[in-house]
């Protein structure tokens, strides 16, 4: 697939909380660069909801001259899958954003966050506890009732300094011991009541293979790994505001040289869409998809193949803003963002979708002309192209009527209709079969309109689109619809699942012919196929045999059947 080059990361005139955050940090002198970071978990592909953070976190470094770094946030021991964190470099690279030398893995820093947590049971503020599952839910209390201390809460620095050696050396089973945060039993934020920050976990790690048996917590890891980065601003979604407090603790008890803040914004819910991980692999998983890059996936490869331009996501992104406040984005209007775009940079070209033959009855037979067409009036730079042009062409089926109303201004006998960029004709008849279908259309044209002008002045009131029926290749074209047919897809009955609200229609394949310049398109070349919307030529074309994916109708125009 072609990659393009972008440059992301324009000023704007919309001054979201997070940019005032950053002017009053700036202006304050708190923070000379700033230094931000997406981070992660290589667990599954990137999809419309990630391109929000990414925009924001590699947008402010990139706004502010600072930078943003890319971290993968794998301190669960899991198996590293290459193939996740190969697309999540491409995904964010393809979306116009840079890392630098700014690559890194949470697991890097295994050693010092070791070493933090070694501080902090010497500072007296953790200690290792061996309560059991049934214990640990009883000891914690409920939100409005505190919780009680640990028995092993008041453990010397010694002891707790040896038995965390213990775990470290693999000595406990998993579950046996953890090492818990000394904070506050009594805490209405659950988070603050004593977390633990570092388990037992007795399998290898992709990158630090089996030189630990402990793993750190997020909670406790996170803050640490944008203090060693240097991290000034760790922008993340609303449910990790609950968990401040203690990334704040963390910060301020362990005192590292850079001092990093979390802010929350509200994370991108989009309707008749799902975005959770989980649920994504499931749709890969269970081939209700065709994989992630599925055209009809939110993922950001789905969205590529799609036809989505990385200017339209980052505008997209730009758009719906960043606020505190849950909220559920209409995807039509990612989708009028996307047209937007396109209309602007695509090209034109000709498909007839539902072809019925027209006849020029008074064009020379064998004869061929090439006529040049516009490839985008919107700008003058994309130039023109020859379409060839003889006595038999197709048009749409629709774009006929025998017996039409006054307000059809299509062809119907007696009525002229301009073909673009090619002749204005006029309709004298047309041929059935046995059955009273159409099988062809008759006209005359008037030679004096050579590409759709009429000398005389006379009002032609349509324009419709054809190809040469000698000349039109062959095209596979796939309709995507939405994959859900519910706003909300989760909201399901009692009973019910949520793959319940798969959209059985959401794609549609079709044959269609185009024009002869589009037989060799290019995987990711974007094409207006005039009157009907905006496709994409798929990596499945073949010279010769082009496959296009419909990124998006066209408005209010042709509706196809
Ligand atoms: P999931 O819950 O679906 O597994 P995740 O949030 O765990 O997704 P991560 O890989 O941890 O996925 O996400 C990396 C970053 O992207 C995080 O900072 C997260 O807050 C952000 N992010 C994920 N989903 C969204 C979303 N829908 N809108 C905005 N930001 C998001
Ligand atoms: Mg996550």
């Amino acid at each position: 697939m072609s990659e393009e080059s972008n440059s992301a990361g324009s000023p704007s005139a919309n001054r979201h909380f997070i940019r005032q955050i950053i002017d009053a940090d700036v202006a304050s002198g708190r923070v000379k660069k700033v230094v931000t970071r997406f981070p992660p978990e290589p667990n599954g592909y990137l999809h419309i909801g990630h391109a929000k953070a990414i925009c924001l976190d590699f947008g402010m470094a990139k706004e502010y001259g600072g930078e943003c770094h890319l971290r993968m946030d794998d301190t669960n021991p899991t198996r590293e899958d290459v193939e996740y964190v190969d697309s999540i470099k491409q995904d964010v690279h393809w979306l116009g954003f840079d890392w630098g030398d700014g690559y890194f893995h949470a697991s890097d820093y295994f050693d010092k966050i070791y070493e933090y947590a070694v501080k902090l049971i010497k500072l007296g503020k953790a200690y290792v506890c061996h309560l059991t599952a049934d214990e640990w839910k009883e000891y914690r209390g409920v939100p409005e009732v505190p919780g009680k201390p640990s028995p092993y809460r008041d453990r010397s620095v010694e002891e707790n300094l040896e038995l965390f050696a213990k775990m470290t050396r693999g000595e406990f089973d998993e579950g046996a011991a953890v090492l818990r945060a000394k904070v506050d039993m009594a805490s209405p934020n659950m988070h603050m009541r004593d977390p633990v920050i570092y388990r037992v976990r007795k399998v290898s790690h992709h990158n630090t293979g089996d030189k630990w048996c402990v793993y750190p917590m997020y909670d406790f890891a996170h803050p640490l790994e944008d203090a060693i980065e240097g991290v000034t601003h760790s922008i993340c979604t609303l449910e990790f505001e609950v968990h401040r407090p203690f990334y704040d603790w963390v910060v301020e008890t362990l005192n590292p040289p850079v001092k990093p803040h979390q802010f929350e914004f509200a994370r991108l819910n989009l309707t008749y869409t799902v975005m959770s991980k989980r649920r994504l692999l499931e749709l890969v998983q269970e081939k209700r998809v065709s994989g992630w890059d599925d055209p009809r996936m939110p993922t950001i490869c789905g969205l590529r193949r799609r036809g989505y331009t990385p200017e339209s996501i980052r505008n997209f992104c730009e758009i719906i803003g960043v606020t505190k406040y849950n909220s559920l984005t209409d995807v039509a209007l990612l989708e009028h963002v996307v047209r937007d775009d396109l209309n602007k940079t695509s090209p034109r070209a000709m498909a007839v979708f539902d072809p019925v033959k027209l006849i020029v009855d008074n064009y020379p037979e064998g004869q061929t002309e090439e006529l040049p067409a516009v490839n985008n009036p919107e700008d003058p730079a994309a130039g023109t192209r020859m379409v060839p042009f003889s006595r038999e062409i197709f048009i749409e089926r629709d774009d006929f009527m025998e017996d039409a109303p006054k307000k059809f201004f299509r062809l119907t006998p007696g009525r002229e209709v301009r073909l673009r960029w090619a002749y204005v004709v006029k309709c004298v008849g047309c041929e059935k079969d046995a059955a009273g279908n159409i099988v062809a259309v008759h006209c005359t044209y008037d030679p004096e309109t050579r590409g759709g002008n009429t000398p005389d002045g006379r009002k032609i009131k349509s324009t419709i689109h054809w190809v040469s029926a000698a000349h039109a290749k062959r095209a596979e074209v796939r309709l995507y619809d939405r994959l859900f047919t519910k706003e909300d897809p989760s909201d399901v009955p009692e009973g019910a699942d949520w793959r319940d609200n798969l959209n059985p229609d959401s794609l549609k394949i079709v044959t269609a012919l185009v024009e002869p310049s589009l037989a060799d398109a290019a995987a990711g070349a974007r094409f207006q196929f005039e009157r009907v919307g905006y496709f994409c030529a798929d990596p499945d074309s073949k010279p010769g045999a082009p496959v296009f994916n419909r990124t998006v109708t066209l408005k209010d125009l042709f509706k196809l059947k």
